[in-house]
């Protein structure tokens, strides 16, 4: 500090002030994500995902909350970032795991068998004993794989190890979904493609926005999605916001929507009434 204050200015002392005001509020965000944990204050939001081919609600994404005591429901993109940064993201996954391994057992309980994905942080992934646990969260809880879908971002499953990418072919042959998020944003290693255990390629929000006005826009996702079910990967289609998107989206040969044009995030009791009535009735994407 003593050179930047010679330097004249006080614009490197400002700057470090800043720096240091940044820092602290990352420890006390750590701080108090690592008590929101502990306090039970997380909950899913939990988004329906619609086939275009049968009109059925085909699962859902699990979409994490954080019910704050003073500031109430906050949005993920408040706090992921730091909680990556920090590490603490990987309690809260584990938290994730186990909370979508419990709803899944008590629907299984029920006959109810639809799946429900969430996201996989890649920091996750640094725990060597992650996939063993994850596994043994399922089945102690008496969950089989085929309900449980892992979505990695795109740039979390082009960079990951060989060891991780053994885990989740292991865990893809032993049930399980595995959906690449976010495609499309990501530096991506498209040869890896041709090796990446996949179901479902979700594409990112920024290649459906404005799709119904741009020849370009419906250019590049005709593209992508030739790409993605040439590898053999089933094409979600995220963030979908309007009729006119998701029946370009669909005429294109994208097999699954998710987005507010049919259903916001809800939490599980919504979810269920939500998915009772969609059963019973609207077939209205197909
Ligand atoms: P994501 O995994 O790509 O999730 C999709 C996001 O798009 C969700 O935002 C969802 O609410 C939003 N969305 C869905 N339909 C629409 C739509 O029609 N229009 C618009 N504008 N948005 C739509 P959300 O819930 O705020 O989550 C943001 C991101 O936070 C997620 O993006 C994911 O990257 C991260 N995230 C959420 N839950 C978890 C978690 O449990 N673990 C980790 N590591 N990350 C999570
Ligand atoms: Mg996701
Ligand atoms: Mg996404
Ligand atoms: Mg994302």
């Amino acid at each position: 500090m003593y050179r930047a204050k010679n330097n004249g200015g006080g614009r490197y002392c400002l700057f470090s002030e800043e720096l240091a005001a940044e820092h602290q509020l990352k420890i006390d965000t750590e701080a108090a994500l690592s008590e929101a944990v502990q306090r039970g204050e997380f909950l899913l939001a939990l988004q329906p995902q619609l086939s275009f081919v049968t009109g059925e609600v085909s699962g859902a994404e699990a979409l994490l909350r954080w019910n704050h005591p003073r500031e109430g429901m906050r949005s993920p993109a408040t706090f992921i970032p730091i909680a990556e940064q920090t590490g603490i993201i990987a309690d809260i996954g584990d938290w994730v795991i186990a909370e979508v391994a419990s709803m899944l057992a008590e629907w299984h309980a029920q006959g109810i068998k639809r799946r429900l994905a969430f996201n996989v942080s890649p920091r996750q992934l640094d725990r060597a004993d992650f996939f063993q646990r994850l596994r043994a969260t399922f089945s102690d809880s008496g969950v089989p794989l085929s309900l449980v879908e892992l979505e990695f971002t795109e740039s979390a499953a082009m960079e990951c190890s060989e060891t991780v990418l053994a885990e989740i072919a292991a865990l893809r042959r032993d049930g399980a979904s595995i959906a690449i998020d976010d495609f499309g944003t990501g530096y991506s290693n498209i040869a890896r493609l041709r090796t990446m255990p996949l179901d479902r390629v979700k594409l990112d929000p920024s290649l459906i926005v404005d799709i119904e006005n741009s020849e370009k826009a419906r250019v590049v996702v005709q593209a992508v999605i030739q790409l993605v079910k040439g590898v053999g990967g089933e094409v979600v289609a995220e963030a979908v916001e309007n009729v006119a998107q998701a029946d370009i989206l669909r005429a294109m040969g994208c097999e699954t929507v998710q987005g507010f044009v049919f259903a916001q995030p809800m939490f599980e009791e919504e979810y269920l009434s939500w998915t009772r009535n969609a059963d019973r009735g609207s077939r209205s994407v197909a």
